[in-house]
C-alpha cells in the first residue's frame, strides 16, 4: 500500500509566499513524475510547516494522474527500522529490490538518518538505481542540505541534484487562509475577529495554528460556550505557553546592536567598519546558539548574506573569544542578555 493520506491533497494545501515555490514544484513533478529536473525534490523547512502534508498532495496526486504507478510514502525512521530487521532476518537483498522498483519514492523526515551509516549506504544505492531509471525520489528534511550533519558526502551531493524547496513560515494572509479553509472544512463558523486573534497569534507553526483552532471548535460545540475573544485569549496562551520559547533572530539583532549602540539597519548595513562587522558576526554567532534557524536562513535574515557568511562569522566568532579578551567580555555579556 502507497500509505498515502487522501487528506493531504493539494487543494487543502493552501499557497502563499512562504510556499509557493515549494508548491509550485511539487505539482510540476505531479505532473512529470521523474521527467523533470527536480529530482530528487527536497522540500526543507522547520517544524510543523507543511512538508508531510505537501508531499503527501504529490503522491496523491501522482496516483490519481498515473494509477498504474507505484507510488511508496515512508518516514525515514520507518525505512531505517525496515532496513535494519532485514539485516537481522538476512534478506537485505529482498529490501533493496523492493525499493528498486519503485516509480516515485517519497521519503519524509531524512534527517533522521543522521550518522546512521548502514542506512544511509543501502539509500544511496536504491537512490541511485532509481534516478538512473527515470524514476522520481520526493524527501523532505528539517534542513536544506547544506546545514545536514551527519550525512555522507556523496549522499548530501544527490539531494543536491534536483531542487532544494524552503517551506518558510507563512504570513499572516496565509494563517488566515489556512485557519478559514480548516473551518469550511468543518462546517464550523467563527467570527472573522477571533479569526484574526488566533492567525496574529500563532505565527511559527501551522500544526499550532489548527491546533488552537480545533480546540476552539471543541470547546464552542462541547462545551457549548461562546466562542469570544476571552476564550480565544486563553487557548491561544495554552498553546503559545506549550511551545518552548525561542529567542527570534530579530530579538537578537536588537538586543546586539543595543549593547553596541547602533541601529539595527546599520548592524544589517553592507559596511565594511570593523566594530559593525564584529556586532553582525556576533548577532549570526548567537542565531546559530539560540535559534534552531538553517545558516542559509540566518544569512537572509541578517542583512541578506548567504550560508557561508554566516559560516565565516561563526568561525571567526569562536576564534576571537579565546584570542580576545574584550571581544570575550562581549559573548559573555550578550549571552546574559539573552538568557534572562
Ligand atoms: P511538517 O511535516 O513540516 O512538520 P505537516 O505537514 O505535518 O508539517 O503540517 C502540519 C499541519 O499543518 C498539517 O495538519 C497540515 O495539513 C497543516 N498545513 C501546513 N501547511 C499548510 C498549508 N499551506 N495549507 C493548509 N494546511 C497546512
Ligand atoms: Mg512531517
Amino acid at each position: 500500500e502507497s500509505q498515502l493520506n487522501p487528506n493531504y491533497s493539494f487543494e487543502n494545501f493552501l499557497e502563499g509566499d512562504s510556499n509557493r515555490l515549494a508548491r509550485s514544484a511539487g505539482l510540476a513533478v505531479a505532473a512529470k513524475p521523474g521527467g523533470t529536473s527536480f529530482n530528487p525534490l527536497l522540500v526543507f523547512g522547520g517544524v510543523g510547516l507543511g512538508k508531510t502534508h505537501l508531499v503527501h498532495a504529490i503522491g496523491v496526486d501522482i496516483k490519481d494522474k498515473y494509477p498504474e504507478k507505484t507510488v511508496l510514502y515512508i518516514s525515514a525512521e520507518k525505512f531505517t527500522q525496515q532496513y535494519i530487521d532485514s539485516v537481522k532476518k538476512n534478506n537485505r537483498n529482498d529490501f533493496i529490490h523492493f525499493y528498486q522498483i519503485i516509480d516515485v519514492l517519497i521519503i519524509d523526515d531524512v534527517q533522521f538518518l543522521s550518522g546512521k551509516t548502514g542506512t544511509q549506504d543501502v539509500f544511496f544505492h536504491i537512490f541511485n538505481h532509481l534516478h538512473q531509471n527515470g524514476k522520481q525520489v520526493i524527501l523532505t528534511s528539517d534542513k536544506a542540505p547544506v546545514d545536514m550533519q551527519d550525512i555522507e558526502q556523496r549522499l548530501l551531493s544527490r539531494f543536491k541534484w534536483g531542487l532544494s524547496a524552503e517551506l518558510q513560515t507563512p504570513d499572516f494572509e496565509t494563517r488566515v487562509s489556512i485557519v478559514k479553509n480548516k473551518l469550511y472544512r468543518d462546517g464550523v463558523d467563527m467570527p472573522e475577529e477571533i479569526i484574526d486573534y488566533v492567525a496574529k497569534n500563532i505565527k511559527s507553526n501551522v500544526r499550532e495554528l489548527e491546533g488552537a483552532i480545533i480546540s476552539l471548535i471543541a470547546q464552542s460545540s462541547f462545551n457549548k460556550k461562546e466562542v469570544t475573544l476571552d476564550l480565544a485569549r486563553i487557548v491561544v496562551e495554552k498553546f503559545v505557553k506549550n511551545t518552548k520559547r525561542e529567542v527570534s533572530i530579530d530579538y537578537i539583532q536588537k538586543v546586539v546592536s543595543d549593547y553596541f549602540q547602533m541601529d539595527v539597519s546599520t548592524l544589517q548595513s553592507k559596511t565594511r567598519k570593523r566594530h559593525i562587522v564584529q556586532a553582525r558576526q556576533l548577532a549570526m554567532f548567537f542565531a546559530k546558539k539560540f535559534t534552531k534557524a538553517s545558516l542559509a536562513s540566518i544569512g537572509s535574515q541578517i542583512g541578506k548574506r548567504d550560508h557561508a557568511t554566516v559560516l565565516h562569522a561563526c568561525k571567526t566568532v569562536d576564534n576571537l573569544t579565546t584570542t580576545d579578551k574584550q571581544f570575550k567580555k562581549y559573548v559573555e555579556d550578550i549571552t546574559k542578555k539573552l538568557s534572562v
